[in-house]
């Protein structure tokens, strides 16, 4: 049996029903390659759900309903564009029936209002389970042999709802309904994001959730590739918003994926992935606005040109504490009191660099930060810098290759930076700058990294010295 290819399409890929035919046409083109479909809800449509909800909890279950009438709408004005009489009527009695279970689900919240994460969970997979029918069959119209699974069949989890994890189970279940639906030949369409514990009860991933469910499957039915289908090239050697030459990163390692992810770039959160790179699993993040283009392909280390610099991200935002106290000299215990701060007001640490008698943190959520300043204080002389922008240059090169970080630098040899580190794996350099720099950085190592005007390419002359050497 051919190995099946997973294909996920996002929010965004499933907009309207101009959407919903560029899917049908991405997903026709790889109708040899044995595909297997994960769909989100249609673009907006999660978090209208989980607004309904605390409109319910407010008490009014009847506005709670209608402010999701424009997303019901929606579906319809999709199924009246795309599918002829029999099945558009089927999915308008999906629709109806839909909106009537959330009208009752609506009510019991409005009439014991407090949050109930499975009431919820129960609501919010609406968007998914309405998405997967319609895409169905859309499909099916077009001609090829779609077939409608129900996701809370195959992904089977604990009961964490709203952010549930899937037990082991899955992989039998998964294997079991898709098994034979791929051996004839046909499509399965599953909705990304849902699951549903052994008693039954719907639960959902976690947001996001989609390229979760579309890994598990993919590593459940030991797939050729996992393709996440969205609005954007790729993955980026920079934010576009702030470097225009950025381009597509072609090929990634896992973990150098992992990294732009922790750094502020909008990739593939790295729990998402875990399962394919459990099972080695090539990720390709594709365009759905552009499908010809080969997007990313994200791959084991071994074959993700570990030679050069991949990426420059960067998050702004950041403020960062330094602790200066001579008690720190030679003393022990000294760092476990100063976490325990971070710990006791639940705040984050992203980065943190030491020196003999200081310590450097930065944060990114600063709710608590006045009583962990007073805190911290009993420690040391506390100072805090906000508006910095934390900057990771990511790249297996960085491990493999000597000198990058001094060519990184005196590209922005003018620009004062600070908290230096490497990260524990060797695939990013990061550090802070003022947030008011943070587009000159950005450009400049751009530049240096990936070319373009009057400067060396970084990537090239590591080449040609590994080369000469
Ligand atoms: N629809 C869900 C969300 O918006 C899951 C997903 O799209 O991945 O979070
Ligand atoms: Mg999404």
């Amino acid at each position: 049996m051919l190995k099946p290819t997973i294909m996920k399409f996002g929010g965004t890929s499933v907009e309207d029903a101009d959407a919903f035919r560029n899917v049908a046409r991405i997903v026709m083109a790889a109708a040899r390659s044995q595909p297997v479909v994960v769909v989100s809800a249609i673009g907006g449509f999660t978090n209208a759900l989980l607004l309904s909800v605390e409109k319910a909890i407010d008490g009014d279950a009847r506005n709670a309903t209608k402010s999701l009438d424009s997303y019901f709408e929606r579906h319809i004005t999709i199924a009246k564009e795309l599918l002829g009489n029999g099945s558009r009527a089927a999915v308008e009695s999906d629709v109806s029936e839909a909106k009537r279970e959330i009208r009752q689900l609506h009510k019991i919240v409005a009439a014991h209002p407090v949050t109930s994460p499975p009431l919820q969970d129960e609501i919010v997979a609406y968007g998914e389970l309405l998405s997967s029918r319609l895409l169905a069959a859309v499909l099916r119209e077009e001609g090829l042999a779609g077939r409608y699974v129900d996701a809370r069949r195959c992904i089977k989890t604990d009961e964490n709802y709203g952010c549930a994890t899937p037990l082991a189970e899955t992989l039998a279940a998964t294997q079991s309904e898709l098994a034979q639906i791929i051996e004839r030949n046909e499509v399965p369409i599953l909705g990304g994001f849902i699951g549903s514990t052994g008693a039954g009860a719907t639960t959902t991933l976690g947001r996001g959730g989609s390229d979760y469910s579309a890994a598990i499957v993919g590593a459940a039915l030991g797939a050729r590739e996992i393709q996440i289908w969205t609005d954007v090239s790729g993955v980026l050697t920079a934010d576009p918003r702030v470097v225009a030459e950025a381009q597509t990163i072609p090929v990634l390692s896992y973990q150098e994926a992992a990294e732009l992810a922790y750094f502020g770039a909008k990739v593939l959160h790295p729990k998402t992935i875990q399962p394919a790179i459990d099972e080695s699993i090539p990720v390709r993040v594709c365009n759905s606005r552009s499908p010809h283009e080969r997007g990313t392909l994200i791959v084991a280390e071994s074959e993700a040109a570990p030679q050069t610099v991949k990426a420059i991200a960067h998050k702004g935002g950041i403020t960062t504490v330094q602790v200066t106290s001579a008690r720190m000299l030679g003393a022990y215990g000294f760092l476990r009191g100063l976490f325990e701060v971070f710990d006791r007001h639940r705040t984050a640490v992203d980065v943190v660099t030491t020196s003999e008698v200081s310590v450097s943190l930065s944060l990114d959520n600063v709710n608590a930060l006045p009583e962990i300043i007073s805190d911290l204080q009993e420690l040391g002389t506390v100072e805090v810098e906000r508006r910095r922008t934390i900057v990771s240059v990511i790249g297996e090169g960085l491990r493999n290759t000597p000198g990058i970080a001094a060519r990184v630098f005196s590209a922005i040899g003018d620009i004062n930076v600070s908290m230096i580190s490497v990260g524990a794996s060797s695939v990013n350099l990061t550090f802070m700058v003022d947030e008011a720099h943070t587009g000159e950085v950005i450009t400049r190592l751009h530049r240096a990294c990936f070319g373009g005007e009057a400067s060396a390419k970084l990537v090239e002359t590591q080449v040609n010295e590994e080369v000469l050497a």
